[in-house]
């Protein structure tokens, strides 16, 4: 069992929060404010009431899941003693980026700072960044997508992607470990292939 923190209770933060909570990990979710974090663990909560009254779920398993998650406050200063931080906010490299570095006096020395970006730079956010970061790329929705892209930047120590590895494996994913490059490898192919489908429109091709 580890300690989480989750930051962004959107759409990744909601399934990458649950799928910690449901391998067992207690988990702190955060957001711009408290009340956001646990709008998103609403969320989550309600997801899985719908799953125990399909009968997908027993109750049980959902009540520990819900157990797991908690809503920390907008100063992080919930975020002390956990192990891994998972951000999902914003696109942006300053946002992620102001963020680890105000985590950097707040989290012990060993919490492992990962980034769920789809496409930016692992070694640009990690700069001038204490704390070792790493690219761990979910899939929307990241509590049942199996794969996760593991990312190192220049920096990342070897021990770093090992132990990030090892994570994604106990919560039941497959990770692949990714070279840095924009949109890594999945988003690589997606997108051309987006932007193929709309060309074949555009062209009269086909028609929807
Ligand atoms: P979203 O808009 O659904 O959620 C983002 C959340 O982050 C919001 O709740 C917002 O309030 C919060 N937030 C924004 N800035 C913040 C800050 N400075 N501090 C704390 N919280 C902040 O976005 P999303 O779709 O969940 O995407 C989040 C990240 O995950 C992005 O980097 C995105 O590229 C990546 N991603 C998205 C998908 C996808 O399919 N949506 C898949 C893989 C990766």
């Amino acid at each position: 069992m580890s300690k989480i923190g989750v930051i962004g209770a959107g759409t990744m933060g909601q399934g990458i929060a649950q799928a910690f909570a449901a391998a067992g990990n207690q988990v702190t979710v955060c957001d711009i404010k408290i009340e956001w974090a646990q709008n998103g663990i609403n969320k989550i909560g309600a997801k899985l009431d719908k799953l125990v009254s399909r009968g997908k779920i027993a109750e049980d398993a959902a009540n520990s899941i819900k157990a797991n998650l908690t809503a920390g406050e907008s100063d992080y200063s919930g975020l002390a003693d956990v192990d891994f931080v998972v951000e999902a906010v914003l696109e942006q490299v300053k946002v992620k980026q102001d963020l680890f570095k105000t985590l950097d006096g707040i989290c012990k020395d060993s919490t492992i700072f990962c980034s769920n970006t789809s496409s930016l730079s692992i070694t640009e956010i990690a700069n001038g960044v204490k704390h070792e970061v790493i690219g761990m790329h979910f899939f929307n929705p990241a509590d049942r997508m199996k794969l996760v892209e593991v990312i190192s930047g220049e920096n990342t120590p070897v021990e770093t992607k090992e132990a990030i590895i090892e994570c994604s494996k106990s919560l039941g994913k497959t990770p692949v470990e990714v070279a840095e490059g924009p949109g890594f490898v999945v988003n690589r192919i997606l997108i051309p292939m987006i932007n193929e489908a709309c060309f074949i429109y555009q062209e009269g091709l086909a028609s929807v």
